[in-house]
């Protein structure tokens, strides 16, 4: 048996029963809200974790990368949802002429035409926060996109990322509204030209989360439900507890104001997403090896390879030379992406396996 004691540091360390039980909360939310759940594999890049997550078959992806790799593990129904640029036509076929529905996302009337001349199946994104990317509902550039796309359109999509702003509950209600409203009226006109708009897909795990009617939806994207992190926590998604990865690490050295370890910003990731909120979490959360909160201490400041480790309020942090501690991200897909595989570890202590992620693009 391999324990956590024997891990090498810095390490990416995955949960196994957090990483089901918040796969199978989401999975119960798809089926109270009538929605199928086309579940976001840019966050866990791993089949382990997608046949785990992936009631349906079908899945999202990020990356052409990811859906070579999902392809090749047997997942055929795949949805590449970033909008497609020219120069990604060629592994698009390859991919479909070997059996994989591989689905784009088109939000121009160029990119229209390009996949409809290759008969490549397309979703019209939608812009539902105006935040980032597609067009808005009512764009009459829809509907031209549309009328291209013809018997090519699979549906419109979009993504609420706004709604990582939403600090209640009530906010997220309200978001997932937003989302839902823009995705459907942009279905109905495009329906009302007699052109079939198969799917309505939503999906963000914010608003995944606190979604109460999705009439009119046909599935949602959710991704980073699977793991968690401290922002989901510290904007109220989830628990602190429900932190399905960490970052491990060993103490290396000790300083005036707290002490080093060996994970800095290669292991850790510089996302700051929690500095947005009243409680600042560094680069990370630093914990026990059961995951337990060691007092306030976060990883304050990163180099490449060393973290140090301070306390905001309290003395100075202190542990023994070689000490190991489990850092919880601050963005579980950005920590994640950091880390070539998960090394599964069970109560703390047991490695029980190791998963691999795939990387690149
Ligand atoms: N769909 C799209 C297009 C996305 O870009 C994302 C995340 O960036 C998601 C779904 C999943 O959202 P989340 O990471 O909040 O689970």
């Amino acid at each position: 048996m391999t324990t956590v004691h024997e891990l090498p540091t810095p390490c990416l360390l995955l949960d196994p029963v957090r990483l089901e039980r918040n796969i199978e909360r989401m999975k119960r939310r798809a089926v109270d809200l009538g929605v199928a759940l086309r579940p976001h594999m840019k966050t866990a890049k791993s089949i382990e974790v997608a046949r785990l997550a992936a009631p349906d078959g079908g899945i999202t992806v990020s990356t052409l990368a990811e859906a070579e790799y999902f392809s090749a593990h047997g997942f055929e129904d795949i949805l590449y949802a970033v909008g497609i640029a020219p120069g990604k036509f060629d592994r698009v076929e390859m991919l479909r002429s070997r059996g994989a529905d591989l689905q784009v996302v088109v939000e121009s009337a160029g990119a229209a035409r390009q996949v409809a001349a290759r008969g490549i199946p397309a979703w019209i994104e939608i812009d539902a926060d105006g935040r980032r990317a597609g067009l808005e509902p009512e764009d009459l550039e829809v509907l031209r996109i549309a009328e291209l796309l013809g018997g090519s359109l699979r549906g419109v999509m979009t993504h609420h990322g706004l709604s990582y702003a939403a600090r209640t509950q009530v906010a997220r209600a309200e978001a997932a509204a937003e989302e839902r409203d823009a995705v459907v009226e942009a279905a109905r006109r495009i329906r009302s030209l007699g052109i079939p708009c198969p799917a309505v897909s939503v999906g963000s795990t914010p608003t995944a989360s606190a979604a109460t009617d999705l009439s009119g939806v046909t599935e949602m994207r959710p991704g980073v439900y699977m793991f968690m992190d401290l922002y989901q926590a510290a904007i109220g998604v989830c628990d602190e507890a429900d932190i399905a990865i960490s970052v491990l690490a060993s103490v290396i050295g000790h300083r005036a104001d707290g002490f080093l370890i060996d994970a800095g910003a290669l292991a850790l990731s510089l996302d700051r997403s929690t500095s947005r909120l009243p409680m600042d979490l560094g680069y990370g959360k630093v914990c026990d090896l059961d995951a337990v909160p060691l007092h306030d201490w976060v990883v304050d400041s990163v180099t490449q390879e060393h973290g140090v480790v301070r306390s905001p309020e309290g003395p100075p942090p202190s542990l023994p030379e070689g000490a190991m501690v489990r850092v919880l991200p601050n963005h579980a897909c950005i920590t994640a992406a950091c880390h070539a595989e998960y090394q599964v570890l069970h109560d703390g202590v047991e490695v029980t396996d190791r998963w691999g992620r795939v990387g690149g693009w």
